[in-house]
């Protein structure tokens, strides 16, 4: 398996156990969580829709798609997060179906087979993220919403979302995200075109570290999710 860097899985298994406490490394997840399943909801609704979670760690997002309704699979390489995922369910009597599977692999065995793609804070952490658009275009049906979020590669990103939350705020540890393996939007939407993927918006979210709260807006410069659709419908 190439597509794949060990080191940042790694760093997401030392953390697993505090996937689901909101004050951990992941309150940032658990805090932009709402926001990112509203604009889901408007969207492309999520009742009743075949969703396929790409990168799902210990099931923040996939966990809240399937409360809203949605038949969600997800999938992710760490398998301890993905069994605190699976404990996760016991206790929140949410239905999800985890596998341990890497996304090109699972488009190939289920092409065309989802209403709705996600992958959301991954890309950043993976070598060949061209790939994973790929994989997440060949997953979706035709005229499938798949919706990416990850960081741009701008100064303010760095920043934010390196010098901010990992050494002046704490929010994250450091190591967390590698500057490198940022992404500009024009590099993300680029990707979904080679991958028959149409950029419908690109969406900011930034964060106000007086409020310590996230808004979705027109900043794109540090997070930013794109919504696209498969095919020309
Ligand atoms: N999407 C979730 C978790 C984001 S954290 C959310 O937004 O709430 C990033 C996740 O990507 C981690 O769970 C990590 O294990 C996973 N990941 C990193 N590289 C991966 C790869 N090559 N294939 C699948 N998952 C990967």
């Amino acid at each position: 398996m190439s597509n794949v860097d060990p080191a940042e899985l790694q760093k997401f298994s030392e953390l697993a156990h505090r996937w689901w406490d909101p004050n951990s490394e992941f309150k940032p997840l658990h805090d932009i969580n709402p926001l990112r399943v509203d604009l889901l909801e408007q969207s492309v609704g999520l009742r009743g829709r075949r969703v396929l979670d790409v990168g799902c760690g210990g099931g923040i997002l996939s966990e809240a798609m399937a409360q809203r309704g949605a038949s969600v699979v997800g999938i992710d390489l760490a398998e301890k997060a993905l069994n605190v995922a699976r404990l996760h369910l016991l206790e929140s009597g949410n239905e999800v179906d985890y596998r341990c599977v890497d996304a090109e692999t699972l488009s190939h065995s289920e092409p065309s087979s989802f209403d709705v793609v996600t992958c959301m804070e991954m890309l950043e952490h993976v070598p060949d993220p061209a790939a994973i658009v790929q994989a997440c275009a060949r997953a979706a049906k035709p005229g499938a919403t798949v919706v990416f979020s990850t960081i741009n590669r701008t100064a303010r990103g760095y920043l934010f979302a390196i010098l901010g939350a990992e050494y002046v705020l704490k929010l994250l540890p450091r190591g967390t995200h590698r500057y490198d393996y940022f992404i500009r939007p024009s590099e993300l939407s680029a990707w979904c075109r080679d991958a028959d993927l149409h950029t419908l918006r690109v969406v900011g979210m930034s964060y106000n570290p007086l409020s310590r709260r996230y808004s979705l807006g027109n900043d794109t410069a540090v997070n930013y999710l794109l919504i696209a659709s498969k095919g020309s419908t």
